[in-house]
């Protein structure tokens, strides 16, 4: 079998680029290696285009923004299915905090993205009235789930899915090819997420993965609409549900739920929400970060055959179609460009 790719892995950064060479006729293998879990069905799916600690735009955000907000669409056309929920935050503000939105919305020219003077309007029976918000307009949520299982029957159903662990000893190198089994590609790339770290061709990257664990909470009297972000965030998802997230531990890599992740977030939840949370649901991944919190994407330099689409795991779902539309367009030879930034070369 010829194809233009195989493509290792079907997460976040595995479905978005397919997704890019599906829309440029290109033909490609997924492989998705079902056993193993993936920090795309943990996420929260919170979708944040500002810098709280220092009130400045995310990363590349006008760029990337309107570029996540054409993908999901699409991807909600195609799939037909409802992935893209826009909606509003509300940011805890402490009283220095008043100030500082403030000053820091204009000179930093946020007026896009959230509202230049604090919310006094908002107000919820249940959310402490100590607190004053400001509000982020440009906020809201992707269903990732769903996401990743809607993609994967549409690449089931075009029989374009390998359910198996890509194994790297079977790998060989043909003049400028790659053949697996009896697949042979022009180029394979590794959308892996945290099990990159087991890539022989990639393991050398310096990453930075943390532990995050969320709960999925019903809450009969809250009746909250808004995203509200303070310590944690606690985000409507429909029916009374809410996620509530989310941990950060940089000194264990295991994907088990524990207890003192569940206690840290009911106690931050019960700082802003006097409420009876019900526990639906806890669950634990492992974000692929790497040590600058930029993606990495681009070629081997000793195997131009393999490349590398990953470090998702800082607001990956934001930045995530921008760099998949990017680097596809890099891959089917449109353009030469990759953001020096996330290019993988700042690692050579
Ligand atoms: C608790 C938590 C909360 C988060 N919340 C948010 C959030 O609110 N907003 C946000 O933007 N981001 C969030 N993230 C980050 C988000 O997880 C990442 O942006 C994104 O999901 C990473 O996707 P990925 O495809 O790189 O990795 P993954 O989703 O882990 O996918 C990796 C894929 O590679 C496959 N694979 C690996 N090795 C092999 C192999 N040898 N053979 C075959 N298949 C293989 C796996 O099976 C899987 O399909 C959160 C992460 C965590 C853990």
């Amino acid at each position: 079998m010829n194809v233009d790719f195989i493509i290792v892995g079907k997460g976040l950064a595995g479905t978005l680029l397919a997704n890019e060479l599906l829309r440029q006729n290109k033909t490609f293998v997924v492989f998705d290696n079902t056993d193993q879990p993936k920090a795309s069905l943990v996420a929260a799916g919170l979708i944040n285009p500002v810098v709280f600690r220092r009130m400045t735009k995310s990363w590349l955000v006008d760029d990337a923004f309107p570029c996540m907000e054409t993908t999901y669409r699409q991807l909600e056309d195609l799939l037909n299915v409802k992935l893209y929920f826009p909606g509003r935050m509300m940011r805890i503000l402490h009283e220095d905090g008043v100030v500082f939105w403030k000053e820091k919305a204009f000179a930093n020219k946020l007026e896009f993205y959230l509202d230049t003077e604090p919310d006094i309007n908002f107000t919820n029976l249940h959310i402490s009235n100590t607190f004053s918000f400001g509000c982020v307009n440009k906020s809201g949520r992707l269903d990732i789930q769903k996401l990743i299982y809607s993609f994967s029957e549409l690449l089931e159903q075009k029989d374009l899915v390998k359910k198996e662990k890509f194994d790297f000893g079977k790998l060989t190198f043909k003049a400028d090819l790659v053949s697996y089994m009896n697949i042979t590609a022009k180029k394979i790339i590794f959308c892996e997420g945290p099990s990159v770290s087991q890539n022989p061709f990639f393991k050398n990257l310096i990453f930075k993965h943390s532990k995050g664990e969320i709960l999925e909470l019903e809450i009969q009297e809250l009746k909250l609409n808004e995203i509200v972000s303070g310590d944690i965030f606690v985000m409507p998802i429909g029916g009374n549900r809410y996620k509530v997230g989310a941990t950060y531990s940089w000194d264990h890599f295991d994907w088990e739920i524990t207890d003192s992740a569940r206690e840290e977030l009911l106690i931050k939840l019960g700082n802003v929400v006097s409420a009876n949370p019900e526990i639906l649901d806890q669950k634990a991944g492992i974000r692929p970060t790497m040590h600058d919190r930029k993606p990495v994407i681009g070629f081997h330099p000793k195997y131009p055959q393999i490349a590398i689409f990953n470090g998702l795991g800082s607001k990956g779902v934001l930045l995530g179609p921008y760099f998949a539309r990017q680097f596809a367009e890099f891959l089917v030879g449109t353009s030469d460009y990759i953001h020096p930034e996330a290019d993988i070369k700042r690692y050579f």
